[in-house]
């Protein structure tokens, strides 16, 4: 099979190639290194299972491009993935997101290409989910521009199912955690002791509770969800069995850089920034009957976490 990833260059999207190359597939990966970097998938580059496509999915001229390269299946996961950057520019989700995944479709609808696996988030929820959300939760009111933009995909893919022939398979993602990653709670609190050993300031008053995914977990889930999962529209959560607290992240992320003589700082308040869901579990039995369960749950993702991170970034 060949694959377009877009966004293949990040996080999750170079977690997700290494498995793709591993079975077999081949790669295109359109990104515009914004937040990715070339040097997450150069050994795939070097061996050529991979071809990089550096452009910008808000062209539509850089995604035919993309698109014309004989793809059998996008996994659209490029988006801006700073949830926080909503509260100061408004339309960075509205165009990196909505318009943007509306650029792919269209693209796949010209080039005849039929089946989307999109990146969404349990932010699509909004605040007054049941905890744990199962998918058919509703209505669903994000409360951050970028769940709104999420949300919006959604809907578009689930429009060009029913309107095209598209098959597609919408991940709503927990907190997704692991090597490489570039952004996030473990990668900013190794970045505050980096500059400041003694003092850990956390956003909020620590007491947020949320499910933590270590992204080899991720990559394996999407891939298993496919091979197990057949309608014309399939929505799945993917997360893991529990919960942990920010303030119990910052004790992990304390004890694993050896920062004992930190002094942990909460700015108060209930949640990090505006927008920011501060209790959030998704319901996974879907998952799990589809046949896969994951491999660590929230802690042991975290401090997994904090020890790649700690060797990628250094506290010197
Ligand atoms: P990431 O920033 O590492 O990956 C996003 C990639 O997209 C980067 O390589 C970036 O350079 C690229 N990109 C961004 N805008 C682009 C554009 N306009 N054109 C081309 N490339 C562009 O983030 P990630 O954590 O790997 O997230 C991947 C996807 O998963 C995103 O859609 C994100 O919203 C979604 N998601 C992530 C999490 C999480 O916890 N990490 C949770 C829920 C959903």
């Amino acid at each position: 099979m060949r694959a377009l990833v877009t966004g293949g260059a990040g996080f999750i999207g170079s977690h997700l190639i290494d498995r793709l190359v591993a079975r077999g597939d081949s790669v295109v990966v359109i990104d515009n290194l914004s937040s990715g970097h070339a040097s997450f998938i150069q050994n795939h580059i070097d061996t050529g299972h991979v071809t990089l496509v550096e452009g910008d999915i808000c062209h539509p001229e850089d995604v035919n491009k993309a698109m014309a390269m004989d793809i059998d299946c996008v996994f659209h996961l490029a988006a801006n993935p700073d949830i926080r950057l909503g509260t100061r520019i408004t339309d960075t989700d509205l165009k990196q997101g909505t318009v943007a995944t509306y650029n792919i479709l269209e693209a796949m609808r010209v080039a005849g290409v039929k089946k989307i696996a999109f990146a969404s988030s349990s932010v699509v929820y909004g605040e007054d989910a049941p905890l744990p959300t199962p998918e058919d939760h509703g209505p669903c009111m994000p409360i951050s521009l970028y769940g709104a933009s999420k949300q919006a995909g959604e809907g578009l893919i689930s429009s060009w199912v029913g309107t095209f022939g598209l098959q597609a398979w919408i991940f709503r993602f927990a907190n997704i955690i692991g090597a490489r990653g570039t952004h996030g709670v473990i990668f900013d609190f190794i970045h505050k002791l980096k500059n400041d050993p003694s003092r850990l300031e956390v956003l909020g008053n620590g007491l947020q509770e949320k499910s933590y995914m270590e992204v080899g977990d991720c990559a394996d889930a999407i891939l298993h969800v496919m091979s197990q999962a057949n309608e014309p529209l399939n929505l799945y959560n993917l997360g893991s069995h529990d919960t942990a607290s920010v303030r119990r992240i910052a004790e992990i992320v304390v004890d694993v850089t050896g920062c004992h003589d930190a002094s942990i700082e909460y700015t108060g308040g209930d949640r990090g920034w505006a927008g920011d869901i501060p209790r959030a579990r998704l319901g996974i039995e879907k998952m799990l009957k589809a046949g896969f369960d994951v491999k660590m749950n929230s802690e042991e993702a975290i401090r997994y976490t904090a020890e790649c991170l700690l060797e990628e970034i250094g506290l010197e």
